[in-house]
Parts: C-alpha cells; sequence; structure tokens
C-alpha cells in the first residue's frame, strides 16, 4: 500500500475528489454476517462483480478497505479504449484471427456494458465519445491506416481513421506526432463519479456495502470465512477483487502481476478558448509509447495530463514536479499554466499485458492485471465472474484460457528484472 496523504474523506487529493458528485459513506463491518458472495475491493472489478451478482438475485457483501473507487478505478486517465490492451494486429500474430476477433467482440460488449450502467442507472460522469493516439515516432508510421484497414475489413469497425500530421496538427496542437489513430466510439468518463454510481446502483440493488473494512484473510474452504479487523463474513464465493493493492492477501495471484504506479496532473481551468485551442473536442488522447502520455481535456477546461511510471512502493515527493516535463514536452504553450492536482495510484501488469482473470477454487474468483486498459477490462471482468458465479461461464472461460506467465522470481525478486525491463523499453522509445 502506498504511503501518501489523503484528504479527510479518505480519498486522495485528486480533480476527480474534488468534483466528486455524492460521496455516501458506507458503514465499517462491525459484525459477524453471512451472503452468497463476498466481493474484496470497490474499484470497477468489484462493483461491476457486485451489480451484476445483486441484479442475479444474489446476497451479496462487497468489502472495501478504504472508500468506493479509492483504488486506481477512482484516480485513472478516464480513458476507455476499443479491444483489448493489445491491438488486433498483435492480436491476430499471437491467438490467430479467431480468437482475436472473439476477443475484440469481448471488448465492444464491455464498452456497452459501460454505455448501458450510465444510461440504466442515471450515472453523472461525463461520458464522452472518441479517442485520438498519436504516433510518437517513425517506426510506427502507417500503423494507423493499418489498424484502421484491419478494423473495417475484418472486424465490422469501419469507423476509425488514419490521420496525417496536419489533420492531427489540427486537433491535437502538438509538434509531438507524426500521424495519428482516430476511434470515434472509444469513450471517456470521470471515473471516479463512475465508480460512486455504480456503488449507488449496487446498494439500490441490496448489495451490503462495507467501507474501511479492510480483509485480513480468508479460508481457502467453502463456504469461505473472510475476516476483516472488526467482524467477518461467511460466504459461499469469494471474489478478489483487489488489483495492485492485492499486497500478500493471495500470493499465488500476486505472483502473476506486477504493481506499478502511475501519476496524473490537472492544469488550472484554461478557459473555453484555450483548451479549445489545445484539443478540439472532449475525446481521450495517447501516444504509442511504451509508457503511454495520456490525455483529455475536462468539463471545466482543464488538461488532465498523465505520464511517467515508478515501481516502487511510495509515490514521487513532488508528483507534479513529475509529472510536467512530460506534459511540457507535448505542450510548451502550457509552461505558464499552473498545476492545480497531482496525485498518483497503483495499477497491475502482466507479463504478457492480457488481463488475469480466472477462479482458484471452484468458489474462489479474482480479476487483475490489465495492463493499464482497466477501465472496460475490469468492468467487463466483474460482470463475467458474475456470469460464472451464477453458472454461466462462457465469456469467463474466453478470459480465464489466456497464457498466463509467473514474473520470474516470484513475489520476491519480480522487481529488479521489472524494473530494468520496463527502464530499457521506456528508454528505447525516448531515443
Ligand atoms: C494513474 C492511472 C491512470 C490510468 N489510466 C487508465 C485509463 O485511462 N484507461 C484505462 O482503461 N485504465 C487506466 N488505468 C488502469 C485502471 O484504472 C485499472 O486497471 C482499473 O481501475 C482496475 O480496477 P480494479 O477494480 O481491478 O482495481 P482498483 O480500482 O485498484 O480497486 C481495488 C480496490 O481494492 C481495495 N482493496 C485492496 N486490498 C483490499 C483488502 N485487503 N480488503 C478490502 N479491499 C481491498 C483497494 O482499496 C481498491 O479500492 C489507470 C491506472 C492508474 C493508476
Amino acid at each position: 500500500m502506498q504511503k501518501e496523504d489523503k484528504l479527510p474523506s479518505g480519498y486522495p487529493d485528486s480533480y476527480y475528489s474534488a468534483t466528486a458528485l455524492g460521496i455516501l459513506e458506507y458503514p465499517r463491518l462491525g459484525g459477524d454476517e453471512k451472503a452468497d458472495v463476498c466481493v474484496i475491493g470497490a474499484g470497477f472489478t468489484g462493483l461491476s462483480a457486485a451489480l451484476n451478482l445483486a441484479e442475479q438475485g444474489m446476497d451479496v457483501i462487497l468489502l472495501e478497505a478504504e472508500r468506493i473507487g479509492f483504488g486506481a478505478s477512482g484516480r485513472c486517465g478516464g480513458l476507455v479504449g476499443s479491444g483489448q490492451r493489445k491491438d488486433v494486429l498483435e492480436m491476430e500474430t499471437t491467438f490467430g484471427y479467431e480468437r482475436s476477433r472473439r476477443l475484440w467482440d469481448l471488448a465492444e460488449q464491455a464498452k456497452e456494458e459501460i454505455r448501458h450502467r450510465v444510461a440504466k442507472h442515471s450515472i453523472a460522469c461525463d461520458l464522452q465519445q472518441g479517442q485520438l493516439v498519436g504516433v510518437h515516432k517513425r517506426r510506427y508510421r502507417g500503423w494507423p491506416q493499418e489498424l484502421s484497414d484491419a478494423l473495417a475489413e475484418r472486424y465490422d469497425y469501419p469507423y476509425c481513421q488514419s490521420l496525417d500530421a496536419e489533420q492531427t496538427r489540427a486537433r491535437v496542437a502538438t509538434d509531438g506526432f507524426l500521424e495519428s489513430f482516430y476511434d470515434p466510439h472509444a469513450l471517456t468518463l470521470h471515473p471516479l463519479n463512475y465508480t460512486l454510481g455504480l456503488a449507488k446502483a449496487a446498494a439500490g440493488m441490496g448489495v451490503r456495502i462495507f467501507e474501511r473494512s479492510r480483509v485480513r484473510r480468508y479460508s481457502r474452504s467453502k463456504p469461505s470465512v473472510i475476516k476483516t479487523e472488526h467482524g467477518s463474513v461467511v460466504a459461499n464465493h469469494v471474489v478478489l477483487a483487489c488489483n495492485g493493492y492485492l499486497d500478500k492477501l493471495e500470493r499465488r495471484v500476486a505472483r502473476k502481476i506486477m504493481p506499478i504506479n502511475n501519476f496524473m496532473i490537472a492544469t488550472e481551468p484554461l478557459g473555453e478558448q484555450r483548451a479549445k485551442k489545445l484539443i478540439d473536442g472532449r475525446f481521450g488522447v495517447h501516444d504509442t509509447r511504451f509508457v503511454v502520455d495520456y490525455f483529455r481535456l475536462s468539463d471545466d477546461h482543464r488538461l488532465l495530463f498523465g505520464g511517467g511510471e515508478n515501481y516502487r512502493r511510495e509515490f514521487p515527493a513532488d508528483i507534479a514536479k513529475f509529472v510536467r516535463p512530460y506534459m511540457l514536452k507535448l505542450f510548451p504553450q502550457l509552461s505558464d499554466a499552473a498545476i492545480e492536482y497531482a496525485w498518483g495510484g497503483t495499477l497491475s501488469v502482466t507479463v504478457n499485458r492480457l488481463p488475469y482473470i480466472g477462479r482458484l477454487r471452484p468458489n474462489l474468483f479474482f480479476g487483475c492485471g490489465y495492463s493499464g486498459h482497466g477501465i472496460s477490462t475490469a468492468i467487463f471482468a466483474g460482470k463475467v465472474i458474475a456470469e460464472a458465479i451464477g453458472g454461466n461461464t462462457e465469456r469467463f472461460d474466453v478470459f480465464r484460457d489466456l497464457p498466463t506467465h509467473m514474473f520470474p522470481g516470484g513475489t520476491l525478486l519480480r522487481y529488479p528484472g521489472m524494473v530494468l525491463g520496463m527502464t530499457y523499453y521506456s528508454l528505447k522509445d525516448r531515443f
């Protein structure tokens, strides 16, 4: 768990917590409870699992160590890309067309699930459309056209465009992109408000939510006994939805994921005109770097910018100072813009950048390792885990069957290798 300052609300001091709508207080678990399912962790994975389970008529308890959306889900960039973390060209090379197509279709269903929840529960999370991927290096030239063609020809997705340097610059005022890929049906959202909306919907469906209730241990039995400091839950099924914050709770999952920290800043409000000059629309943007820079405008005309990672337990002492140079490299014209918020979060990555979703025992499920493509994948992981608990494993099995690898060195020695690897690739990106 990161050492960081928390506001009295229990949330980090982020742009998202400052603009959160309708934060409700859920009680701390203080006694002995029973449920059909106990979900551990209230980010996208856990909230989606809990809500979908409740809709199946199950009795669900959701235990969150801190607050709803406290983890990566309430801190992230808010960019919901189409497809999986790897594009379909890479997926076809690894898996062949049929499997790549199946995973693409599931990712489309994941985006639909997001839209569906926003509409069904009237979640005010500033849902917007569109994503531009800027090519930062000559090596990736031609990729936008190749990907747009593949999606149109083989994936029934004829909407994307390849934009040349001039067209790209007309949309994003940076000299940093040589060309770009534009997907009008990707999404962006206010991630913390989305989690708060899911929680409210889940509570409305009868999910018993407990905040500030960190799970210390659970038994590998059926039913399982899940213990927090002040109470316990006896449940037939357990869903582990702790992602990068899993720590030592379940080593068998932890050894296949690596927690990493990523950081964001929000400028002061730039005013409508200046913001529009910077990015002509409310779409999300990221580049083709190994450690991506990503950004978008907020509805109050700030630039929300994410960039830079570290692999330690601590965040940099001055996150604004850490992230600002990444922003200025792309947007030197923002050198006079004050940074009003700076925060970090922890996500988890896998060796092959594919999600790690599965079950350890017939009654013990987990979803994590979304490798930076976690909004739609986590939300969908929660949904397919709920389906599997309900007895329908069709979509769950597609993810369960994805290959997974241990980090060399297991949970103990994975860091040095990982740090070397990540540093190598990010340096290769820059030079
Ligand atoms: C800065 C940043 C930017 C990102 N940007 C994007 C983006 O633009 N697009 C995208 O698709 N993805 C992005 N991601 C990744 C994405 O946010 C995650 O993949 C996703 O939110 C994971 O959701 P989750 O529910 O699995 O995990 P989390 O949201 O991390 O939730 C895990 C929860 O479990 C709780 N928990 C942990 N241990 C316990 C315990 N023992 N007992 C009870 N509760 C526990 C934690 O407190 C936490 O609330 C970003 C991540 C970060 C950090």
